[in-house]
């Protein structure tokens, strides 16, 4: 394939790439994505009302389903994949600038990226945070807690609603966070989109400021993205083929 191959030599020139990625990412490690063909939207689109904080904060209902997905996540069994492990090579090669991810799974530091590459923009589902005193805990124990037979546990320290620490679609981004992304975005020579609708905002950003900053922008997804325009090359098929062919 000609473009692959062009966007190859791009990322074998490169010195500072930014891999950008998405849910479509880690469905070939079983955790449905949201938007895609076989995603939990797509399937199901009242699922959405549950990543909404003004929902999940108001209604106990939402909250003891919400408990329920948490504990039988397949993201708790699951391990990298063939395109997580093709991400790995660049930092081994020493041409990473950065990892910016919307996912909550923490498959990337599972296969072996360093945690201080990795930048979660939407936050982690391996722990939890207190909406009104701010606690974190890890999630596992928050879980021992529902599984023993509280459906939606209160904080320990304060009563409050508890929630992954991730961030809910009417919820604020952490400013630290979205300006490292954006930044490592602005500094780039290489951006790499990886299983990503990118449509949702501000994390899709990195690709218009990567492409004004004068990075070459390379989008790999299963179907088009909201983005095309902005890439220099578009390769479309399953990720854990199109991204060991890229990063080799
Ligand atoms: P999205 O669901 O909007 O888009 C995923 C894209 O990946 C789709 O276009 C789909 O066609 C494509 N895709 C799915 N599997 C693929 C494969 N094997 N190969 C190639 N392409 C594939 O996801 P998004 O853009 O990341 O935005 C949704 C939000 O969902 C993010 O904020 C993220 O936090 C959250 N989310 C995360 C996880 C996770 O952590 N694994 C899972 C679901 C949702």
């Amino acid at each position: 394939m000609e473009v692959l191959q062009q966007a190859r030599g791009w990322v074998e020139a490169a010195s500072r790439i930014v891999v950008f990625t998405g849910a479509g990412i880690s469905t070939d490690s079983g955790i449905p994505d949201f938007r895609g063909p076989n995603g939990l939207w797509t399937k199901n689109p009242a699922a959405e009302k549950a990543s909404t904080l003004q929902h999940y904060l108001a209604d106990p209902e939402l909250r003891k389903l919400a408990w329920q997905n948490r504990l039988h996540s397949p993201a708790w069994e699951a391990q990298p994949n063939e395109a997580h492990r093709a991400v790995l090579k660049l930092e081994t090669a020493g041409r990473l600038l950065a990892l910016v991810t919307q996912n909550i799974d923490e498959l990337h530091q599972k296969a072996g990226n360093d945690p201080a590459k990795v930048i979660e923009v939407h936050g982690t589902m391996h722990w939890t945070r207190c909406w009104e005193c701010n606690d974190r805990r890890p999630m596992l124990s928050v879980l021992e807690r529902v599984r023993a037979g509280e459906d939606d546990p209160p904080c320990e320290l304060c009563g409050g609603v508890l929630k992954s620490d991730t961030i809910s679609f009417g919820q604020a981004l952490v400013p630290e966070v979205i300006d490292a992304a954006l930044s490592a975005a602005d500094r780039c020579d290489v951006l790499i989109a990886a299983g990503s609708s990118l449509s949702v905002f501000p994390a899709a950003n990195v690709v218009p400021r990567a492409k004004n900053a004068g990075a070459k922008i390379v989008i790999l997804n299963g179907e088009p993205t909201k983005m095309d325009r902005f890439a220099d090359a578009v390769i479309l098929g399953r990720l854990a083929e199109t991204l060991p062919a890229l990063c080799g």
